[in-house]
């Protein structure tokens, strides 16, 4: 089977990331299936990619989850080769501050929709011998302050990419861990000169990453020029987790 041959499924593809996604599968040939939540850029992207289909789903709600697989495993018929997982929220707070509801939303949202679309296209994207890519992040591979239910659902989904790996056999299963990505998602950072500086003072790269370059790294570990790569959590982060970085905290050289 060919990639122009495929269908691929992207939740949350309707901004930042997922949309970069969506654009360069399409490119690639694959038919974009996107379920997310924001109708308006949803419709938008399917005027953009001519033969995309936009699904709008709460990725937090079971039965809108079960309509959105419903939807992309009946465009696929029989070809769904591909499902991203890349819809995502987060909560800047201190452990303290953390309430149970923002614990769940975090945990329904992130982790239990990765659960869901993966369970529910699991038989099409077998049978089609496809391929899955979970969105995590850095903050699933290292601990990141502020952001511990965050960081939870993002290592829960880097665990269960690897047990994934291991169980399904045929259907790879990769994780991709962006680092820090020019987003709706990072505007609290690049509305502040400050802040934006002493988070670039990280990231050997010198710069935020921007959605292509994540993008780019999926659209690869869906291909089947990624086809012996598995069970993978890749950082695409411009470096900022090889390692502690001295200039970061002004004390080198010297
Ligand atoms: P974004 O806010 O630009 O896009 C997120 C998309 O997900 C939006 O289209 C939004 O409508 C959709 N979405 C959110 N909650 C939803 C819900 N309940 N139901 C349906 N759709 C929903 O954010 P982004 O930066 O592109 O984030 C995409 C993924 O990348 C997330 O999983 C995020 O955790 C991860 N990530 C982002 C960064 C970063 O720096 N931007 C870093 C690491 C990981």
């Amino acid at each position: 089977m060919t990639i122009s041959e495929k269908v691929a499924l992207v939740t949350g593809g309707a901004n930042g990331i997922g949309l970069a996604c969506a654009r360069q599968l399409h490119v690639a040939g694959w038919t974009v299936v996107v379920a997310d939540r924001d109708e308006a850029s949803g419709h938008e992207l399917t005027k953009a990619l001519p033969g995309s289909v936009f699904v709008s789903c709460d990725v937090s709600d079971g039965v809108q989850v079960d309509r959105a697989v419903a939807v992309a495993v009946d465009v696929g018929a029989g070809r769904l080769g591909g499902l991203v997982n890349n819809a995502g929220r987060t909560a800047r707070t201190t452990f303290a501050d953390l309430g149970e509801s923002t614990w769940r939303s975090l945990q329904t949202v992130n982790l239990d929709s990765v659960y869901r679309f993966t369970r529910g296209c699991l038989p099409a994207l077998t049978a089609a011998s496809g391929a899955i890519v979970n969105i995590a992040s850095v903050a699933g591979l290292v601990g990141e302050e502020g952001l511990a239910g965050y960081s939870a659902t993002k290592g829960a989904i880097i665990a269960l990419t690897r047990s994934l790996a291991l169980e399904l056999g045929g259907l790879r299963v990769n994780a991709v861990c962006p680092g820090q990505v020019n987003t709706r998602l990072m505007e609290r950072v690049t509305s502040s000169p400050e802040l934006l500086e002493a988070v670039v003072a990280r990231i050997p790269a010198g710069r935020l990453g921007e959605p292509s370059e994540v993008a780019s790294v999926v659209a690869w570990l869906l291909s089947d020029q990624a086809s012996y790569v598995n069970g993978v959590a890749l950082p695409v982060d411009g470096g900022e987790t090889a390692g502690i970085k001295e200039t970061a905290l002004g004390t080198w050289p010297g």
